[in-house]
Order: structure tokens, then C-alpha cells, then sequence
């Protein structure tokens, strides 16, 4: 394999691109906008299915969940410490505040940490990062990657 092809994990990470070629885009357009955020139907690089079977983002829902809770326990404890404070509506208003603002900033995070750590079969395969991967690889299905999953 040539190290030279290897796209390194965390710029893929943190600007949303495909789990398996770290190229194409995960999302159509920017985090924060007035149009909320588009997730495209597959990679424009390597044409892998970002939605595994029907449904599959609602596990990002318990991502999401966990970042939320993640936040807020930590800003509380910031709040108390930092301010000392017991008046319950700072802590409300500050709490509600900071989950408003980080609402799109945790869509698109959990759905990048389900893809990327919390999906069994789906890894990144440096052989579509090449400039044409189709050109290298045999045509096959999107998503074919992927092991089954085993549900019983
Ligand atoms: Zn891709």
C-alpha cells in the first residue's frame, strides 16, 4: 500500500467527509445556515450509501443524546463553580442556550461519530481515496463494503 494515498483521520473527522475514502462530503452544505443541514445520499467520491439500511440515522439520536448530556453536565458544573450561584433560571437559561446554539454542531457529530466508530464493517479503505476509484476498483453495489448486520 502506498502511504502517499492515506488520508489522515482527523481533517476527515472534523470536516465531515466519507467514512470509507475520507474524500467526498458527508453534508450537501455549511453546519450553521438558514437552510438547516442537507446530508447527501452517498459519497460524490466513492459512491458509498451513507444510510446503511432505513432508519439507520435514528441511532444517531443516542449519539447525539450522550454529546447533549455530555455538555450540559459540564457546564453546570462550570456554572456552579465559576459563579456559585443557585438561582435556578441561570442555569436554565444558560443550559437551554448552550443546547440551542450546539443543535447543528451535534446533528452532524453524532452522524460522523456513528459513521466513523460505531458502524460494524464500515473503515477506511485508502484504495478509494485514489483520485479515480472507480477507475481501479471493479464496479459494485454502494455500500457493499459492509458486513450484513446480524440482528439475531
Ligand atoms: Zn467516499
Amino acid at each position: 500500500m502506498n502511504n502517499a494515498n492515506k488520508w489522515p483521520l482527523w481533517p476527515a473527522v472534523i470536516h465531515a467527509k466519507c467514512p470509507r475514502c475520507r474524500r467526498g462530503k458527508m453534508f450537501a452544505n455549511a453546519m450553521y445556515g438558514f437552510h438547516g443541514q442537507q446530508m447527501l445520499k452517498q459519497c460524490d467520491h466513492c459512491k458509498l450509501t451513507y444510510e446503511i439500511e432505513p432508519g439507520y440515522f435514528y441511532v444517531a439520536m443516542f449519539v447525539s443524546y450522550g454529546m447533549n448530556v455530555a455538555v450540559l453536565i459540564t457546564l453546570s458544573v462550570a456554572l456552579s463553580v465559576l459563579t456559585g450561584s443557585t438561582n435556578p433560571w441561570l442555569y436554565v437559561i444558560v443550559l437551554l442556550t448552550a443546547s440551542l446554539i450546539l443543535s447543528p454542531f451535534n446533528f452532524r457529530y453524532s452522524r460522523v461519530i456513528l459513521l466513523y466508530w460505531l458502524t460494524p464493517g464500515l473503515s477506511y479503505q485508502p484504495e478509494y481515496s485514489a483520485d479515480k476509484p472507480e477507475s481501479v476498483l471493479p464496479a459494485s453495489d454502494p455500500g457493499d463494503s459492509i458486513a450484513p448486520l446480524n440482528l439475531n
